[in-house]
């Protein structure tokens, strides 16, 4: 039976003073190791100190997925060389730039890319479907009290609403980029779009 599980190594925080650090979290799905938003954080042992607690090299890391382009969610990309990175748009690996299949794009057989726009316009989620619960990576909201209501950074704050909604409807558990993991009302995978078993060939 496939394991997927989902780990949060570094609860993200803005603070006073210019603290600003993002949430990180490793997606365990199989054989495939995704970091998500490896970014600012006080010290890089604050990302790599937990995953190896977990067992795993940063080499071992096959994806980096990025929720947009901000630094806070982007400066430790580097850490995982063999990583192909995904975003809103393409895969890169190398020198490599290559297409996805954008909204509903699998980096793997449980976990999905949605196109979730508003933060900035090039906002994606990484929704996985996990052993123990359906989980959002997103940075729709940034904390874990689901403030602030409002962006005050939005691109478009409508468009936050429309991709607040479909996830709330289809997930268990929002883990934001700058705060603890919540949870929502969701349906769980039965919400989620078909066929989520599909086996896709590997890179
Ligand atoms: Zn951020």
């Amino acid at each position: 039976m496939r394991t997927t599980t989902v780990h949060l190594l570094h609860a993200g925080y803005v603070r006073a003073g210019g603290r600003v650090g993002g949430s990180v979290t490793l997606v365990r799905d199989g054989h495939v190791l995704i970091v998500a938003d490896p970014g600012m954080v006080a010290a890089r042992s604050a990302i790599l100190d937990p995953l190896a607690a977990l067992g795993v090299a940063p080499e071992a890391v096959t994806h980096v997925f990025l929720s947009h382009h901000h630094p806070d969610h982007t400066v430790n990309i580097a850490l995982f060389p063999n990583a192909e990175v995904v975003d809103f748009w393409a895969r890169y690996k190398d020198d490599l730039w290559l297409d996805h299949d954008g909204d509903g794009y699998a980096l793997s057989p449980r976990t999905r890319l949605w196109l979730t726009p508003g933060h900035t316009e090039e906002d994606a989620s990484l929704i996985i479907e996990a052993d123990d619960a359906t989980y959002a990576l997103t940075h729709l909201w940034w904390k874990g009290d689901r403030t602030p209501i409002v962006d005050p950074l939005a691109w478009d704050q409508g468009a936050i609403e429309r991709g607040r909604a479909r996830i709330v409807t289809a997930v268990d558990v929002v883990i934001p980029g700058h705060g603890a993991p919540f949870r929502v009302g969701g349906q769980g995978a039965a919400a989620l779009p078909a066929p989520y078993d599909m086996e896709r060939p590997r890179r």
